[in-house]
């Protein structure tokens, strides 16, 4: 159980880090949902949390904002004290080939998935620090270890997040921080939903399982890496992926 816990999730307002922010909660700790622009969803959120008998606010902050995500923590350290949990689930997709893919849609991509995790850990490794516990997860992706054709940006935001992982994960050992990485395959959410029904047909015969992943499987890997159980592991990448990677 995670009572006394209190949890930031990012990218909390839907899909992946929605279910993340339920299961959490449903465990006893505190979660701050985190969103962007979807303010509704969010709060929509916090009241099925509420509705459970368990306890979340809705926190909009875009991450990739560096002054603004400081913002964001610090006025959640303000109010709880302390973040016990950090999972680092916001994410964004802008596919195309490589050739024709604009800058703008590789900066937007890199300064959320990479950029936003490094803000939010920035932000609160000095915390993690003197507590001398934590957890933090991060979001990576299949694409991240394998590459994707049409995913240039995404597959080197979430091969970023992987190497911000290790790395993060050495500075923080020796206080008992844990730093571990999540790398789902194709798992059932808008985000890929959004793709083309041939891209999604394509990637479903790459699946050894044969089936997409729900988002409530990666929300229990997550639970598992936020408590005690998993205490003794730190700087993996963990794949979730119906055998896409074996
Ligand atoms: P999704 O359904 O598109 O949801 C993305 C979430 O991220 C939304 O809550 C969105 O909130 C939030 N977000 C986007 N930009 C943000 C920003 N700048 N600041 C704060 N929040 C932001 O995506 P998903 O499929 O659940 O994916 C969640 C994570 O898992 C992502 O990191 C994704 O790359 C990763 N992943 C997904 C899959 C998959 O198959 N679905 C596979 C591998 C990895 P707003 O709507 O408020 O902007």
């Amino acid at each position: 159980m995670l009572t006394g816990k209190v949890a930031l999730v990012t990218g909390a307002s839907r899909g992946i880090g929605k279910e993340i922010a339920l299961t959490l909660a449903a465990n006893g700790a505190t979660v701050i949902v985190n969103y962007n622009g979807s303010k509704e969803r969010a709060d929509e959120v916090v009241k099925e949390i509420e509705a459970a008998g368990g306890t979340a606010e809705a926190i909009q902050c875009n991450v990739a904002e560096f002054q603004a995500s400081e913002e964001m923590v610090k006025n959640v350290l303000t109010k709880y004290k302390k973040v016990d949990i950090l999972v680092n689930n916001a994410g964004i997709t802008r596919d195309g080939l490589l050739m024709r893919m604009s800058e703008e849609d590789y900066d937007a991509v890199l300064d959320t998935n990479l950029k936003g995790t490094f803000n939010m850990i920035r932000h609160l490794s000095r915390s993690f620090l003197k507590q001398r516990s934590g957890k933090i997860i991060n979001l990576s992706s299949v694409s991240g270890v394998m590459g994707n054709a049409g995913q240039a940006n995404y597959s080197a935001s979430k091969a970023g997040v992987i190497g911000l992982t290790k790395s993060v994960a050495r500075e923080l050992a020796s206080r008992g921080v844990c730093v571990n990485a999540i790398a789902p395959g194709f798992i059932d959410t808008e985000m890929t939903q959004a793709m083309p029904e041939e891209a999604q047909n394509g990637l479903k015969q790459m699946i050894p399982l044969g089936r997409m992943g729900e988002a409530a499987e990666v929300a229990k890997l997550v639970l598992f890496l936020a408590g005690n159980d998993s205490n003794y592991i730190t700087g993996q990448v963990i794949s979730i992926d119906g055998g896409m990677t074996m």
